[in-house]
């Protein structure tokens, strides 16, 4: 049997087929945590849709935290989901303003990691995913996302074991790279989830860890 894979042996064999990686921002964490309550069950392309044409009929986020939830409904409509999301972004953007009496979250990325992972996941409907995508997205912070790619990758390499929960995923991968590395490791996996470890028939003829994955055996069947 070959031995048991790391994550930097993962990364390390990742790293050429999918290239360096570059973090870059992407929006401030409070339009980040409404760009990620748009993007639940739904494409990038539609929660980017989504999310151009709530910000456009709004401007601001002051002004959806004003709106009434039919009117964000209506902005949001494309993205799908937009009974539920749009409450849900209401509700948490009154929720930051009431607790901070703005919308700058910037002041997370002076915290201890783990007590700014606290501080999101206390607001309603914030979860360790959701959490992790603001402080890495947003601030570059070396927290690891864990989605449904990821979830998959990992549980299959064995880089988790088959009883761990996609939430619990999370506080198990992260520490295993350097920080510096916890975005690189993050988008390896997602590509490779995306691009060859797919959900059905994994491409595993064409994979750079086939020679030691325990999962391969039994999808090659
Ligand atoms: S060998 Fe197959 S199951 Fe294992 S990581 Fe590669 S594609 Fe996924």
């Amino acid at each position: 049997m070959p031995p048991s894979l790391t994550a930097p042996r993962v990364m390390e064999a990742l790293a050429p087929e999918y290239g360096p990686i570059e973090w870059a921002p992407r929006y401030d964490p409070a339009s980040e945590l409404v760009y990620t309550i748009l993007s639940q069950h739904t494409s990038d392309l539609n929660s980017g849709r989504a999310f151009d044409s709530l910000m456009a009929t709004f401007d601001s986020l002051e002004a959806i935290a004003d709106a009434p939830v039919e009117a964000i409904e209506e902005a949001i409509r494309m993205g799908g989901l937009a009974r539920q999301k749009a409450p849900r972004i209401k509700a948490v953007l009154q929720q930051v303003r009431q607790e901070v009496g703005s919308f700058d979250l910037s002041f997370l990325a002076e915290m201890p990691l783990d007590e700014a992972k606290a501080w999101l996941k206390r607001l309603n409907g914030i979860g360790p995913k959701t959490a992790a995508i603001i402080l890495c997205f947003s601030l570059g912070l070396p927290a690891m996302p864990v989605d449904t790619h990821i979830f998959r990758v990992a549980r299959r390499l064995g880089l988790i074991g088959p009883k761990v929960n996609a939430d619990k995923a999370h506080d198990i991968l992260e520490p295993m790279v350097r920080p510096e590395d916890v975005f690189p490791f993050h988008m390896y996996l997602i590509r490779h989830g995306r691009q060859v470890c797919k959900a059905q028939r994994p491409r595993c003829g064409q994979c750079v860890l086939a020679q030691r994955c325990p999962a391969r055996p039994q999808l090659e069947r």
